[in-house]
């Protein structure tokens, strides 16, 4: 590494650490036996965010990947499918657990910035056909998107999809892991998002700093169940008061400045040879002939970055990279 100094860390938002203002939030948290039902902080967080998003109920979990799992699996009987972008993080990114835990089978559409096409979701959505072809249960949206370079899918479409999904009876559940980036980069309120979704999964774990958590959103019916499918899965937790500490904390103090790391993201995009208004969010995805040599230049001038294929590289901003630490990425990811 070069100089001595710290790298500049942009493999991934989760790398964040919680600030001191955060660990004093979880350290003075009111907690109880989350099992009973009978933590107070994660009751507060669970209603703020199932609010937020114009939602019955929310329902803490550990990860993300567990709250598309839950989500997907009160929406999707084992034996039908759910249908999404074939980059998806519930179709590369979870190693197969729809499938390996919940019995849940997947077809997928290709979209180059991960959105969609409706005339070809239209014609993927399969009816109940009796004892002959799998039943199209559910439709899972992403909202950013993480491997097509933190991409927004616009509201409109989203409302397309919702419509087309309604008129088939056909439901929809939405990866909102970063959906706080979206809402912020297009001002649309999280309940607008919310209202095309029967269920949502979105994550403090993120840009928003927390340590810990995500929550899975939706019915008061499906959270019920959902909670059930957790305590099964070995996630039952106790006092996790501490945890939803920190993220009512970051609710309250790390959304607005969401906003500084687009700009840092459209800084490095220009460095990394990528258009900067094809970068809507935190995610620069730019390519180039060998990645991974890429990477390793990179490493050796003082920046971490990853390559997510053969010829791409991923550079992700977020709490822990100040203006300084971007610029002087730039400044060594333009040279490499
Ligand atoms: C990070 C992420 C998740 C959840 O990941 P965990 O590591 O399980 O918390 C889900 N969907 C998307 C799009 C993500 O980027």
């Amino acid at each position: 590494m070069s100089d001595g100094i710290a790298p500049v860390d942009l493999r991934s938002d989760t790398l964040t650490r919680p600030t001191e203002a955060m660990r004093a939030a979880m350290a003075g948290a009111e907690v109880g036996d989350d099992v009973y039902g009978e933590d107070p902080t994660v009751r507060l967080l669970e209603e703020r965010v199932a609010g937020l998003l114009g939602h019955e109920a929310a329902l803490f979990t550990p990860t993300g990947s567990m709250a598309n799992v839950l989500a997907v699996a009160a929406l999707v009987a084992p034996g039908q499918e759910v249908l999404c972008e074939a980059s998806a993080h519930i179709a590369r990114a979870e190693l197969g657990a729809h499938g390996a835990v919940m019995g849940v089978t997947m077809r997928t559409w290709i979209h180059e910035r991960g959105g969609v096409d409706l005339p070809v979701l239209e014609r993927l959505i399969a009816p109940d056909m009796g004892p002959f072809f799998v039943r199209t249960a559910a439709i899972s949206l992403e909202n950013t998107h993480n491997f097509a370079g933190g991409t927004v899918l616009p509201l409109a479409t989203m409302r397309d999809v919702r419509e087309l999904a309604t008129g088939r009876g056909v439901a929809v559940h939405l990866d909102g892991a970063r959906l706080w980036n979206a809402h912020v980069a297009t001002g649309t309120p999280l309940h607008e998002y919310g209202a095309c979704a029967d269920t949502i999964g979105i994550c403090l774990s993120k840009g928003l700093g927390a340590p810990v958590g995500s929550l899975v959103v939706g019915s008061a019916d499906v959270i019920e169940e959902a909670r059930v499918r957790r305590k099964r899965l070995g996630g039952g937790m106790r006092q996790i008061g501490i945890l939803a500490a920190a993220g009512l904390h970051a609710i309250d103090h790390h959304v607005e400045r969401l906003a500084d790391d687009h700009e840092h993201a459209r800084l490095l995009a220009e460095a990394m040879g990528t258009d900067p208004a094809s970068v809507d969010t935190n995610i620069v995805v730019a390519h180039h002939a060998d990645a991974p040599g890429y990477v390793a230049r990179a490493r050796e001038a003082g920046v971490l970055v990853s390559a997510v294929g053969p010829t791409a590289v991923r550079a992700v901003t977020h709490l822990d990279v100040t203006r300084a630490d971007a610029e002087r990425a730039a400044r060594v990811l333009t040279a490499c």
